[in-house]
Parts: C-alpha cells; structure tokens; sequence
C-alpha cells in the first residue's frame, strides 16, 4: 500500500530531499563550518544531479577546494604561528603580578623596559661609554590611549630597573604626582639620567607590526646605540622583532584543542585541572608542590586584591579625569543587608569583582587572568569560591589549573589582547576561565568544565574595548562584576543541563572568537575613538 507522505517526510526517490545524502557532516578543522556545509550541499546536490555518486570523503574534498581557510590571525607574531604545535604556555608566563591598570599597557611595557635595560647592562664597555641617554617611543594603541592607562610610569619604571610583580604601587603613584622627577640609571660604568620626558608618546596610526608595538633606543646624542622593537602582546606577554620562544621540554599530555585536552583527561581519569598539572611539571621540569606552591602565591595575590579593594573608602575618587567614585564597599555593604539569599550572591560577587577592578584602576598590583583589564573576574570567583562556599584550596587549585587550560586555548588560537580583539578577549577569555574555575572546584566533569566554559565565552563574542577617555574604569571596573556573574550563570546552566546535549563546542567558540577579532572595526579595539567613549561625555563634578 502506498500511505500519503506527511508534509515533512522525505521523498526517497528524491535524491535532494534528504539532506544527509547531500552534505559531509564532517567538518574539516579550520573551516567555517556554515559555510562548508552549504558548500558540501551544492556539491552533493550538482553530483546527484548528474548522476554522479560521490562518497561522504570526496563531497568534503570538493567542498573545502572551493572555499577559503580561516587563518586564526594573519600576524607574524609568534604567538599567533604557534597553531599546530602543542600548547606549551606555563602558569608562571599566564598568571602575573604587576600594576594596574591594563597588562598590555602596564604590565607588558614595564616587563619590555626591563628586559631593554637588561640587555643594555650587557652591552660592550666602549659602546655604553658613548652613550648619552635612553628613549623609548611608545605607537599604536599604546600612544592612543597609554596616558589615560599610566603607560609612561610604567614604562619608565621598567627602564630604571623595576619589575611589575615587586614595584611599589606608591612609586607609580608618585610619579603621577610629580611628574618632573628624574631618575639615574646605571649601565656598567655610566650613569644615565632619566625622565618622563624620555618616554615618547609616537603616532597612533601606522603600519605596525602589532597594535601595541614600542621602540626602545640607547642614545649617543640623536644616534642610536642600541635599539630593539618590542610588541606588548596582550596579558602581559612580550615580543620583539626575531623572537623565538624559549625552548621547553614537552608536555606530558600533549594538546592544542579542548577536544584533545577533555580526552587526555577522559581516558587517564583525570581532571582537567590535573592534566593541566602534570603539563605543567613535564613542560617546566618542576614538581608539583613547586606548581602548587606558585598556584597557591596567585590566590593569595587575588583575595588580597579583593580584600584591599573592598577595604578602601566608600567616598574614594579613582585617578583620572572620569572622577569615578569607586563603589565596592558600598555595593558589598547593601549586599550584605539583602534578604533575599541570590540577590544578596549576586550582589557580593559583584562587589568583590569591583573591588579587584577598582584596584587595577588604581594602578595598584593586580594579577593577569588573563589581562589587567579583566583583573576582577577570576579573584571574585576565587574569593566567592574561597570564602563563601568554603571550598577546600586544594579544589579551588585545580580550578585554576582548569582555568589555565582555557586560557592557554584562547590564547594559543585567538587572542587576549583588547588592542587585537577587543573586549571579548579579556573579559570574555576571564569569563571562560572563571567558569572553568567553578565547575572544577566544584567537582564537575570535564564535559561539564568545557561547557561551562564554552558558554561563558561565546555570550561574550562581539564585545568591543571602548574605554571612555582610555582609562580602565568605565566600562571596565562593572564589565568585571558581569564577566563574573555570567561565569557562574554559565556553570549554573552546564551543571543542570545534560551535558552531552550541549551543541556547541569551546573550539568552535574560540575560533569565532579569533574570526570576530580579526574583522572587529579597529576602532573599538582599545582605541577610545568609539562606543562609549564617545558617546559618555565627561562634565566637571
Ligand atoms: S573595555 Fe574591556 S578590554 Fe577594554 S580596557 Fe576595559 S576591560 Fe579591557
């Protein structure tokens, strides 16, 4: 008997009603996954209708032949070359100590002068006897909005010998008081003598290498001694022209994808945090109480930065001319007095979050998780997580590991600095982190910490870095507050959803997350020439 087919039933004899038959389901890595399906369909679909029979394997051949690759960045930096070989980040490059207020304008400099000044200590007795003085110019994002994020301080501090895990915030602080000071500097046997002045604010527009590129030069008079180009490459990571990455052992579990990283740890009974662990000593040849002991000094770092945060006065005014009042002690207080138990989590968490924020726009030390910028995310967490649920540190340590593996994916395939990504690739990438962090300290499977994760980054694709008068305060300093509250909402869904059923994975977001960088108007990448920045105008008050 022939039954009448319903509406949405497929015609078998129709060749091109079931799509299946027509489109490779496998999707290559490295394509646009909507378009090589589409792509896959018109070929599958031409094939049948010339009575072709191609298999599943040449229907992607044809489809990916005739579409364009997504390159994760085209930039020759070595930190977007590093794709295709195993991930070896370790925790000690990702998490940094170091002044507020942002990693690639704080924290990057001040480590790039530093390591300037060390080289130049090593330079020839005869060639440093010629030398007159030293200057640094800063282009790019660095000249845009460097001033309002103290690139100057920092830059100078790094040239007379500091470094950003020891400076003494007051220093910084000085400075900006008194600008006029001089410094000296001792290279061998001459003394240089040093000054703001020396640090140039060049063109914010050019044809740079990368957007946060400086240029330090020993001088002898107008010549150049000595020079070297640098590039601050987002949290706090440093390049210079002809770098090559330190040589490393390789990693126990080796992994570039967080499909690859979620099977080590599937098939070893692991968590993701301990895989992260056991890298971590393969790859730095340290034990693991060596590990622990540097994970512990970050956590104590972040719930000092939240505790001083929270302990600064109600009425403070932040530095700059936005005349932010900063609002954490007031936020945590009228928290405390909520009745209602989720409204008064969700007001401590904020609260906590923009303490931690507040201080990196204080210029004092915060820690890169992954940027400065985001420097308020991850310590709520680890505060919220630490303080307020009671979660042992033992758990809360593999979180960070956890957090970690996220973070080196994002950075090993997309990006974390705002002057390439915009704000999707700090607060987002800290978002993603923090959701890590959650659901492995709260005892979650990996399925279930990739999920948490994926969400937490993915419903921050798109956002812009647009920093009002380009200082990391507004939107910055609540943005953290919601980069945090979204990393709990994240693990909420991931823990109560089923995990398998999860469509999409972290993978897939970090390379919409490296596409959608890439094609970001430049102007909301951490420019000040747009969004809020110009739309919020600045009144006395
Ligand atoms: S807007 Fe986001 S990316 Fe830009 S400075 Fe602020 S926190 Fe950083």
């Amino acid at each position: 008997m022939n039954e009448e087919k319903k509406p949405y039933e497929v015609d078998c004899d129709d060749l091109l009603g079931n799509s299946d038959e027509l489109i490779s389901q496998k999707i290559p890595p490295g394509v646009d996954r909507r378009s090589f399906l589409m792509r896959s369909a018109v070929v599958g679909a031409a094939a049948m209708m010339t009575g072709q029979n191609l298999l599943a394997s040449d229907r992607t051949h044809e489809a990916v032949k005739s579409m364009p690759v997504l390159r994760p960045f085209s930039s020759g930096l070595y930190v977007h070359l590093s794709a295709g070989a195993p991930i070896v980040i370790t925790a000690d490059e990702f998490y940094k100590v170091g002044p507020g207020p942002s990693s690639s304008h704080t924290i990057g400099p001040m480590r790039i002068t530093y390591d300037f000044y060390q080289r130049c200590t090593k330079l020839p007795a005869d060639q440093l006897a010629k030398a007159t003085g030293l200057r640094v110019n800063l282009f790019g994002s660095l000249s845009a909005t460097g001033k309002g994020h103290g690139t100057e301080r920092a830059t100078l501090a790094g040239l007379i010998g500091m470094e950003p895990a020891t400076v003494d915030p007051l220093f910084l602080d000085g400075l900006r008081e008194k600008p006029d000071q001089s410094f000296k500097v001792k290279l061998g046997g001459k003394e240089l003598t040093v000054t703001l002045k020396d640090i140039v604010y060049d063109a914010p527009k050019g044809d740079f290498h990368h957007q946060n590129t400086m240029v330090c030069h020993l001088l002898a008079g107008n010549e150049d001694l000595y020079q070297l180009e640098y590039y601050s490459v987002g949290g706090g990571f440093i390049e210079w022209k002809g770098y090559t990455p330190p040589k490393k052992n390789a990693p126990k579990y080796p992994f570039e994808t967080m499909k690859e990283l979620r099977a080590h740890a599937d098939n070893n009974k692991l968590s993701i945090g301990q895989v992260i662990l056991a890298n971590e000593m393969s790859i730095a040849g340290k034990t693991a109480d060596e590990v622990n002991a540097f994970i512990d000094k970050i956590i104590n770092a972040m719930l000092a930065t939240v505790k001083s945060g929270l302990s600064m006065p109600e009425d403070g005014v932040l530095p700059g001319p936005i005349k932010l009042h900063s609002k954490a002690a007031t936020v945590y207080k009228r928290a405390m007095d909520e009745q209602n138990l989720a409204d008064r989590g969700v007001g401590l968490l904020s609260a906590c979050a923009i303490a931690a924020s507040e201080e990196n726009a204080r210029g004092h030390l915060v820690i890169t998780a992954p940027t400065g910028g985001s420097a308020g995310v991850m310590p709520s967490l680890v505060y919220a997580l630490m303080e307020g649920r009671k979660i042992s540190r033992e758990k809360v340590r593999e979180g960070m590991l956890a957090a970690l593996g996220v973070g080196y994916l994002c950075k090993h395939h997309a990006t974390l600095a705002a002057a390439e990504g915009g704000c999707q690739a700090e607060i987002g990438v800290a978002s993603a982190m923090a959701a890590a962090l959650i659901a492995t300290a709260r005892g979650a499977e990996s399925r279930v910490v990739e999920n948490a994760a994926e969400s937490a980054l993915e419903h921050h694709l798109g956002l812009t870095c647009d920093p009002v008068a380009g200082y990391v305060q507004v939107p910055c300093i609540e943005r953290c507050a919601f980069g945090a509250v979204k990393a709990w909402t994240a693990f909420a869904i991931a823990s109560n959803e089923i995990a398998n059923r999860h469509r999409v994975g972290l993978d897939e977001t970090i390379q919409a997350l490296a596409q959608t960088a890439k094609e970001m108007n430049s102007k909301y990448k951490e420019t000040s020439e747009a969004g809020l920045a110009l739309s919020v105008a600045l009144v006395d008050c």
